[in-house]
């Protein structure tokens, strides 16, 4: 695996750090302010976009774009670094295009879409002209696997109709989110372990029957886009509005999450370089009995072992862009899934350490620790709970045993042979 930057990525990494440096980080204050005075969505974010389209730092995630598509079409490794430097303020990728959850069903949309779906919704996501949210999670099903969706999708003549409950739904809080790609139960004659059950359908935002319940904080912070509950009651559809076939809901729900999971692992990294590295100016500026906080050896450790959890934590986000780029999103299932738990895992652990650095501090909204102690714990969740990860990664080694039974004997030596000796 060669990681070294091509010139391309290495022209484009410059680009966006001083675009970050310039043009972002000085509008963090204002972005702050004018959310909590609630003038969302925010005229500041439009004007960056427009800039990043020009500059073209535009839709930098999605390396399939079809012949006229603005964007890169950067491969996963090539985009990695730059995710990182975007997530280094965490409302940054939407400046160019690359946020969550739009980015997914953007790859979603390529991937499935009806020449009239594409025209209709992915044409104007791919400007950032409207956003988007994916409805999958409910309050009443264990949502981690995602056979239990109990929404339902009825067919109804031309029609298809959609009743249910959603939450946690990021994105529908936003003015601009017209559409929702909503995971229901289209065919309930199969039996529920089945993965032909599901479907996803199309739903525009203003569909009557649509309504937004609530936005839900996490841990007391609301996200100005939301994480909602929606409800659905008889909410009525164009058949058209399927999204590839009936009954391949499950599977477009797999190919949707591999590259997502791993962009936010990739945004992690950045996070976690910010809270090291505020960690370390702290240490060296703050004293208590009688030295500077970074003399002490338990936050030298910290430092340390951030350090090194961080730069191993990189490699292998490389190693699930790596092999999504060479052998394909599903080939790539458990080393995004290993990424996926590292990467959640970190950013509390690392973010944690600087909180406790920054004594109380480290707990107001003053610094983005709280903030990004706070995301780490719903990465935990988000696009699958560490469980089910741990799960995948076992299941894989433990078919790798079974298919190797007995070639390990060699290890094993007898008591007997070695009295004999
Ligand atoms: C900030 C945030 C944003 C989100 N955005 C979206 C979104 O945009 N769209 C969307 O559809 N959903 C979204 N979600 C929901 C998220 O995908 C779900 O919370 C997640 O899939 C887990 O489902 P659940 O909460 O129902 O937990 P459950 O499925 O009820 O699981 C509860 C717990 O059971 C344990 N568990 C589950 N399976 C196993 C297993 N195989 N082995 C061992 N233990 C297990 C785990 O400890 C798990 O935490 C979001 C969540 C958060 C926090």
């Amino acid at each position: 695996m060669d990681f070294d930057h091509s010139d391309k990525v290495q022209r484009l990494r410059a680009q966006l750090s001083d675009f970050m440096r310039f043009h972002v980080e000085p509008a963090n204050v204002a972005w702050h302010r004018e959310v909590a005075a609630g003038r969302y969505p925010l005229a500041l974010i439009e004007r960056l976009k427009s800039k990043a389209f020009s500059e073209e730092l535009w839709n930098l995630f999605l390396p399939g774009l079809s012949d006229g598509d603005p964007g890169q079409r950067l491969s996963n490794v090539e985009y990695a670094p730059l995710a990182e430097i975007m997530g280094r303020v965490h409302w940054a990728s939407e400046v160019f295009n690359c946020n969550a959850p739009d980015t997914g069903n953007m790859e979603l949309l390529h991937l499935a879409a009806t020449p009239e779906q594409r025209s209709q919704w992915l044409d104007p996501l791919l400007i950032g002209e409207i956003r988007s949210c994916f409805a999958m999670s409910e309050p009443d099903a264990a949502s981690s696997d995602a056979r239990n969706i109990r929404t339902t999708i009825r067919r109804d003549g031309d029609h298809y109709v959609v009743n249910g409950r959603k939450w946690f739904i990021t994105g529908p809080a936003h003015p601009n989110c017209k559409l929702a790609i909503v995971m229901g139960v289209s065919n309930d004659s199969l039996p529920p372990t089945s993965h032909e059950r599901h479907s996803m359908l199309l739903v525009p935002m203003d569909t009557p029957g649509l309504s937004i319940v609530r936005n839900i904080p996490i841990m007391h912070y609301h996200s100005p886009e939301g994480h909602c509950e929606l409800l659905f009651r008889d909410v009525r559809v164009p058949a058209a509005n399927l999204l590839g076939e009936e009954g391949k809901g499950f599977r477009l729900a797999q190919d949707r999450l591999g590259p997502g999971r791993v962009h936010h692992c990739m945004r992690t990294i950045g996070q976690c370089e910010v809270a090291l590295e505020l960690m370390a100016e702290r240490a060296l500026e703050r004293e208590a009995f009688g030295k500077h906080l970074a003399d002490f050896a338990n936050v030298q450790d910290w430092i340390a072992e951030s350090r090194l959890e961080i730069d191993q934590a990189r490699l292998l986000v490389m190693q699930a862009a790596h092999r999504m780029d060479r052998a394909g999103n599903a080939a790539a299932r458990v080393d995004v899934s290993a990424i996926k738990l590292v990467a959640a895992r970190l950013q509390t652990r690392v973010v944690d350490r600087a909180m406790q650095v920054f004594g109380a501090m480290g707990l107001t909204p003053d610094t983005p620790l709280s903030y990004l102690w706070t995301w780490g714990r719903a990465m935990r969740f988000l696009d699958g709970p560490d469980e089910v990860h741990l799960r995948v990664v076992a299941r894989a080694e433990l078919a790798k045993a079974k298919a190797q039974a007995g070639q390990n004997a060699h290890h094993f030596v007898p008591p007997s042979q070695l009295l004999s000796v």
